[in-house]
């Protein structure tokens, strides 16, 4: 498989004002525009995409949402398209995160439908897939992720830039993780799947992990064979800690 460089994607979830711009800028100051090893992105809340957008412009630094509604437009109070995520400045978007899928009820075909609103409005989706305790334990989890990828990725996605994000709930936010050969293997399912679906193209689509990714664990975790990348959240609210995810990468 051709080696892409690692997708380093931070998710702040609902944390951010417009202070804590300070920290998206001192990345993108630390990084210089130097060709960093990796890709890198950060995902704000919806409220600082336009101001983050702004701010990064030029730094190779890109800008995400967290989540899109997959109709173009309507009445559906509080809800962000994807139309809209782009028009204010974002690239990418996460969606089918397990906050999301929990929280929301949010299904795969619903997660599939919104991954063609975000290639409609030209997003690059990051597909979030992972087992809950329960899956893991009952000895489900390659079931589960390979029936979501198979669910959740549309067959608008081939040949389209796209992320599929390896999460297992218990490890997000927990500061648990799988061990390497769990990833490995998770990864290697995946892979599997995409290969399935979009042949060659799936071969190079790149497979984050995320789930208590810290400075401490990311140089082992980015070691894995087939780990394209990180999905960070908590660690990614501070530039020191998130720079040196990036620079494990
Ligand atoms: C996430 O929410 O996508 C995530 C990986 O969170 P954390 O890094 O905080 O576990």
């Amino acid at each position: 498989m051709t080696q892409m460089r690692p997708l380093i994607a931070g998710n702040w979830k609902m944390h951010g004002l417009e202070s804590s711009l300070d920290e998206a800028r001192a990345v993108a100051g630390a990084l210089d525009g130097r060709p960093a090893a990796a890709r890198v992105a950060l995902c704000p809340p919806a409220t600082l995409i336009r101001r983050m957008a702004d701010q990064l412009e030029s730094t190779g630094v890109e800008v995400g949402g967290q989540d899109c509604r997959a109709e173009l437009s309507g009445a559906f109070t509080g809800d962000v398209s994807a139309e809209m995520l782009a028009d204010a400045g974002a690239g990418l978007v996460i969606l089918g995160h397990s906050e999301r899928r929990a929280g929301y009820g949010e299904s795969d075909s619903l997660v599939a439908a919104k991954c063609d609103a975000a290639l409609r409005a030209g997003l690059e989706p990051i597909v979030c897939v992972g087992e809950t305790l329960a899956d893991r334990e009952g000895g489900r989890t390659l079931a589960i992720i390979t029936g979501q990828v198979r669910g959740s990725l549309s067959a608008g996605l081939a040949g389209k830039a796209f992320a599929v994000a390896y999460e297992p709930v218990w490890a997000i936010g927990t500061g648990l993780t799988p061990t390497l050969e769990q990833i490995e293997a998770a990864h290697v399912a995946i892979r599997g799947v995409l290969v399935e679906m979009y042949g060659d193209h799936g071969a190079r689509v790149p497979i984050l992990y995320g789930g208590s990714v810290k400075p401490a664990n990311a140089a082992e975790i980015l070691s894995i064979a087939d780990v394209g990348g990180a999905l960070v959240g908590g660690a990614s609210l501070k530039a020191a800690d998130f720079l040196a995810i990036i620079a494990a990468a």
